[in-house]
This record gives structure tokens, C-alpha cells and sequence, in this order.
């Protein structure tokens, strides 16, 4: 029986997991290695839950209960009631080893491991954990309390079990389950980020401003948001974390990360998260940069 769950990261995509998790009835038990993140998510759960209670798809009862089942902390002795650790760091693989490296000798040896990575191989990071059995790609959409899907993506190694459990787990959170092949950057990133990244592209060489492509895109494509828009919401250093995998993983130039993205990246300018990307966000309507 799944009780407890815990979540390593406190940023847009692990507070959007606890926020699900608790109201779905589960115990959670958050941490960051920032012990500055962990009040803010907190903040941001409440905040979030508080706008389903406004909109009658809660109760504040259900939203009370569900806050009061969250815990944070940034010591990892505190996950080892967990039956699920579900981790959602940073996208980078040494930050996510290191995570895993700490994690393991806390977990009780039963406990499932699922990743939250946008693209980084399953199999490779379940071979950093003494578990590679019981490791699963569990690869939520941002955000997650408002977006139906989660991609189940096995490792080489991942047990039938491990797969049910978690399949069982999706529904319960109120998700759909879409399986994908441990390829890199799975089924939705395979397809969205090279998207975006033309984009960008499009941008770099002057045949539409911001405002004229992300039109385009809502306009002529029915896209509900602009792709500079939506990459300014995933966060500018993710966008081009992913492409790099799918570059080095693939090793197929069409994969190149535009040097538009790279320069936003390398000057802080990651989206929303920063207030600036594509757009400016520092005023009420956001305002395009270019
Ligand atoms: P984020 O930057 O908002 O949050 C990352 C959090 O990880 C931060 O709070 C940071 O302090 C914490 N962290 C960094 N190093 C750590 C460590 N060593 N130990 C513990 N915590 C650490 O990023 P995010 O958008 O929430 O993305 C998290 C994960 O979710 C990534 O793997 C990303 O690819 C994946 N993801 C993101 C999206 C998206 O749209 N942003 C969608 C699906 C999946």
C-alpha cells in the first residue's frame, strides 16, 4: 500500500507533484537542497490549492487536509518512510547522481524511485541507484495540478511490479498514463523542443519578431500558447538542457540548440522563473523582448 511519498526538489514541477500527491490523500515529504525553496513552494501549494477552492473544484477542508499532509525538510533521513520517492531536481545529470547517491542508503530497501527528468535516460540513471529495479521514469507536465499526462517510461531494468504500481498510482492522481520507450527526451520532448527550438531559430534569423511567431503559432496551428511563450514557462536553461540530450543522444545535427537559446541561458534570462525570456515579465502583461 502507498502511504507516503516523498519529492527531492521544491521548484515549479516538485511543488506542482506535492500539490497533486497531498490532495490525493498521500503523506509527502518534500526537500531541496536550497532550504530557502522549501517555504516558497509551500507558498506557492497553497496559493495554487486556494485557486481550486475559488473555482469549486475543491473544498477548503480537502485544501487544509491536504496542506497539513506536506512536510519539508533537507536532510534525507526524513524520506525513509516513504514508499515512492519521486525525484524532480534540477535537469542534469550530475546534479540528479548526487541526489540518488544521498537518496538510496535512506530509503527502505522496498521503496520505489521515479524520476521526474524531461529527458535524461531511465536506464542510465537507474544504474546510479542500488535499485534499478524498482527505478521508473515518471514524467509529469508543468503544471502539473492543471495537465492530464504522465509519460511512464521503463528503464531496461524497471520489474513489472515497479510499472503496475506506478500505472496504478497515475490514475489516482487523477492523470492519464501515455508509456514511452527509454529514447532519449521520450515521446512529448522528442516532439515539443525541437518545435520550440525552431522557434527560436525563427527568431535568431529575423523572420518574425516574438510577437508575430507566437501569433502564428496560436493563430494558424490552434496552439493554446505561443512556442516562445510556452518556452519562457518550461524555463529557458530546461528548454535547452533537453536539446542537448536529444544532440548528444541521437547525435543528429537537426538537433542543434539554436545560439539564440544558448545566450538567453548564458545570460540568466531562463523565462518566467527570472522574469525574463522571450518576454519581460517584471509588469502585469508580459512584454516581448524582441
Ligand atoms: P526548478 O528549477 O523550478 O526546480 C529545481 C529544484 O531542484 C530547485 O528548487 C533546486 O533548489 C532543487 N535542487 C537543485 N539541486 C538539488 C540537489 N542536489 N538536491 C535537492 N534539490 C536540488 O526546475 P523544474 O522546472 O521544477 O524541473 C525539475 C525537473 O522536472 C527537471 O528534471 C525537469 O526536466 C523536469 N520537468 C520540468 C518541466 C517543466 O516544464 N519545467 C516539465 C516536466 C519535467
Amino acid at each position: 500500500m502507498m502511504k507516503t511519498i516523498g519529492i527531492i526538489g521544491a521548484g515549479q514541477m516538485g511543488s506542482g507533484i506535492a500539490h497533486v500527491c497531498a490532495l490525493a490523500g498521500f503523506d509527502v515529504r518534500m526537500l531541496d537542497a536550497n532550504a530557502e525553496a522549501l517555504p516558497k513552494a509551500i507558498q506557492n501549494i497553497d496559493r495554487n490549492i486556494e485557486r481550486q477552492v475559488q473555482k469549486g473544484k475543491t473544498s477548503a477542508a480537502d485544501k487544509a487536509a491536504a496542506m497539513k499532509r506536506i512536510a519539508t525538510s533537507t536532510d534525507y533521513a526524513s524520506l525513509g518512510t516513504c514508499d515512492l520517492v519521486i525525484e524532480a531536481a534540477t535537469e542534469n545529470e550530475a546534479v540528479k547522481r548526487e541526489v540518488f547517491k544521498k537518496l538510496c542508503p535512506a530509503l527502505k530497501p522496498e521503496a520505489i524511485i521515479a524520476s521526474n527528468t524531461s529527458s535524461i535516460s531511465i536506464t542510465r540513471l537507474a544504474a546510479a541507484t542500488d535499485r534499478p529495479a524498482k527505478f521508473i521514469g515518471m514524467h509529469f507536465m508543468n503544471p502539473v495540478p492543471v495537465m492530464a499526462l504522465v509519460e511512464l517510461i521503463r528503464g531496461i531494468a524497471t520489474d513489472d511490479p515497479t510499472f503496475q504500481v506506478i500505472k496504478e498510482l497515475t490514475v489516482k492522481l487523477g492523470k492519464s498514463a501515455a508509456v514511452a520507450e527509454d529514447f532519449p527526451a521520450f515521446i512529448v520532448n522528442r516532439i515539443l523542443l525541437p518545435m520550440i527550438n525552431e522557434a527560436v531559430y525563427t527568431l535568431y534569423e529575423g523572420v518574425g519578431n516574438v510577437e508575430s511567431i507566437d501569433t502564428a503559432m496560436k493563430l494558424g496551428a490552434n496552439h493554446p500558447m505561443g512556442p516562445l511563450e510556452l518556452a519562457d514557462f518550461i524555463g529557458l536553461d530546461t528548454c535547452l538542457a533537453v536539446m542537448h540530450v536529444l544532440y548528444d543522444g541521437l547525435a543528429d545535427s537537426k538537433y542543434r540548440p539554436c545560439p539564440l537559446l544558448v545566450k538567453y541561458v548564458e545570460a540568466g534570462w531562463l523565462g518566467r522563473k527570472t522574469k525574463r525570456g522571450f518576454y519581460d515579465y517584471s509588469s502585469e502583461k508580459p512584454v516581448p523582448t524582441r
